[in-house]
């Protein structure tokens, strides 16, 4: 790829190398095929011809001066004739090369010299030996020249192909897919690229790659009705349109489709000016198009099973919810409507003690209902990516009131004891779900350890993070379930002291409140006994005006 660009390196140079071994400064691999550069390459040749016929007649006039036979002479002409036929490019020249070297020779080494007229019977024999073998030598020459410059045409494209496959292995994204593309094109035609994606089944606004971004302005035309046009009758008729084609010759480019199997991915244009394409461009690009068609087409499939793999998960969630929740809400409702029922029917009757019972067991099963709604509310609204927290500087302590004092009017039988390190300990967060959180580890505290069990709510500040550690002296976690207790639906071995209640939500959503605060949460065994659930939050400094509010409070 390296060759196409050195014309421009050392201009004298590079210039005398273009204009006498065209194959050599490899613009042979990618020159148009248009006339005036063969009228160039052709001119070049005949030039670089003759200045060998005047070497080689220089040196054989020396070998004449010296008394070298004929024999080397003419052996110093074929070698001219076998360099022309390396060097240029057209048959021409070696032919040229052939017939003058023999006409020279008998000009101006045979008697007599200088005419064309030779003595020597064996004379017109000799002179068709030499031009025989010089056939022959310079048709060699030209032949094995082309197989050397198809192997590197076939090289390069190779090349650029796998180059291509490379980058693209690495591209996901259709604009990437598309930016990989136009890049290998442009460094393989040296022209600007337009590149049309079809996005939601229409073809979206041209993109456009130039070659040069110095001069971007030109993009404008590319974008013109007429070139528009264009593109879409190839979108719509997977076939080629514009420059050089039947359908819409007057376009500055010439348009082509990116398709797989009738699946069209994008248009490609192609600006024809100051050269048209030739067939090595064409085919090398018809093959680059075909990589990028496969290219989208891999996204497009990656894409929609990333699509139903989401509505797959949605649907199971939603089916594990509703099988959860369908078996989970019956029971505490069926005791409501039982209890009130019994009030209800024979609330004159029954003791003032099982009335008061009856009365908590209501209050009991609404408040677990409560806290199941405002969980699934919560799951639903992190699993549909709609969370969006509303942040602001809270002190530690007063959360934790917040949320303990959701649990007053429960009938709760356990030691709930709250110690803070610091005085002032403010972190950043969304105080409702904070609290969710700090409910929902109070909640299975009690929930999974039995009556009179301690339950200790520490607080403490640690660097940029607020710790917060709800422990128990419960049985405890066994290890094999640390590590899923955090999944959606997963409920532990653990002896539940009211079995009904266990749906394996809450520390699922306390992960995600947690992980969207960019915090953590782990559960560790207790120093003495149970289990001991530790989260973390960004600290706020507090500042004086703060602490005098307060305090002042
Ligand atoms: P649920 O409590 O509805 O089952 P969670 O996600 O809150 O769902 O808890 C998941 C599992 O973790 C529970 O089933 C329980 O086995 C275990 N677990 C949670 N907290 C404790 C705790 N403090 N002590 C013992 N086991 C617990």
């Amino acid at each position: 790829m390296e060759k196409a660009t050195s014309n421009r390196q050392i201009p004298i140079i590079s210039w005398f190398i273009h204009v006498l071994f065209p194959q050599m400064s490899g613009s042979a691999v990618t020159a148009g095929d248009s006339k005036v550069r063969r009228t160039r390459s052709l001119f070049s040749n005949l030039l670089f011809t003759f200045m060998e016929l005047g070497a080689a007649t220089l040196v054989s006039w020396l070998f004449f001066k010296c008394g070298f036979t004929e024999t080397n002479i003419i052996t110093v002409y074929i070698l001219g004739v076998l360099v022309t036929a390396t060097v240029t490019t057209s048959r021409i020249c070696s032919m040229v090369c052939s017939i003058s070297s023999v006409l020279i020779f008998n000009f101006i080494f045979t008697a007599p010299r200088f005419t064309f007229a030779a003595y020597g019977q064996g004379y017109p024999v000799t002179f068709l030996i030499m031009l025989i073998s010089s056939f022959i030598a310079s048709s060699l020459m030209v032949q094995s020249n082309q197989y050397a410059r198809q192997s590197a045409q076939a090289a390069y494209r190779t090349k650029i192909l796998l180059d291509m496959n490379q980058l693209l292995q690495v591209s996901h994204r259709r604009p990437d897919i598309a930016a990989v593309t136009s890049g290998q094109l442009i460094k393989l035609l040296k022209r600007d690229i337009v590149f049309y994606l079809v996005e939601n089944e229409t073809l979206s606004d041209p993109e456009i790659f130039f070659l040069d971004q110095a001069q971007s302005e030109a993009g404008c035309c590319y974008k013109s009705k007429g070139e528009r046009t264009a593109a879409a009758w190839v979108y719509e008729n997977n076939q080629s349109a514009g420059a050089t084609t039947n359908v819409f010759p007057l376009c500055q480019c010439m348009y082509l489709a990116i398709s797989h199997k009738n699946t069209i991915h994008g248009v490609i244009g192609i600006p024809l000016q100051p050269a048209p394409l030739d067939s090595f461009e064409y085919n090398i690009i018809l093959s680059i198009l075909g990589e990028c068609a496969l290219a989208m087409e891999n996204e497009l499939a990656m894409r929609k099973k990333a699509e139903s793999d989401m509505i797959a998960e949605n649907e199971k969630l939603r089916a594990d919810l509703l099988r959860g929740i369908s078996h989970d809400l019956r029971t505490p409702l069926t005791s409501i409507s039982g209890n009130a029922g019994i009030l209800l029917s024979s609330g004159s009757t029954i003791s003032p003690d099982k009335k008061q019972q009856l009365y908590q067991d209501i209050l009991d099963d609404s408040l677990w209902l409560i806290q199941l709604v405002e969980n699934l509310l919560a799951v639903t609204r992190i699993s549909n990516g709609s969370m969006s927290l509303n942040l602001s500087s809270e002190l530690i302590d007063e959360v934790i009131s917040e949320a303990l004092r959701h649990f007053n009017r429960r009938h709760i039988r356990h030691n709930i004891q709250v110690i803070q390190e610091e005085d002032f300990i403010m972190a950043k967060m969304d105080v409702r779900l904070v609290i969710q959180v700090i409910i929902n580890l109070v909640d299975n505290a009690i929930k999974y350890t039995p009556e009179n069990s301690d339950i200790t709510i520490t607080a403490a500040r640690k660097g940029r993070q607020v710790i917060v550690t709800v422990s128990d002296n419960g049985s405890g976690i066994p290890d094999q379930d640390k590590q899923r207790i955090f999944d959606m639906f997963y409920t532990a071995s653990t002896n539940i002291i009211d079995s009904r209640r266990s749906l394996g939500l809450g520390l699922a959503l306390c992960k995600s409140i947690v992980e969207a605060h960019g915090g953590t949460i782990t559960v560790s065994d207790n120093q003495t006994k149970g289990s001991s659930f530790c989260f973390t939050l960004l600290a706020q400094e507090v500042t004086l005006h703060e602490q005098t509010a307060c305090t002042g409070s």
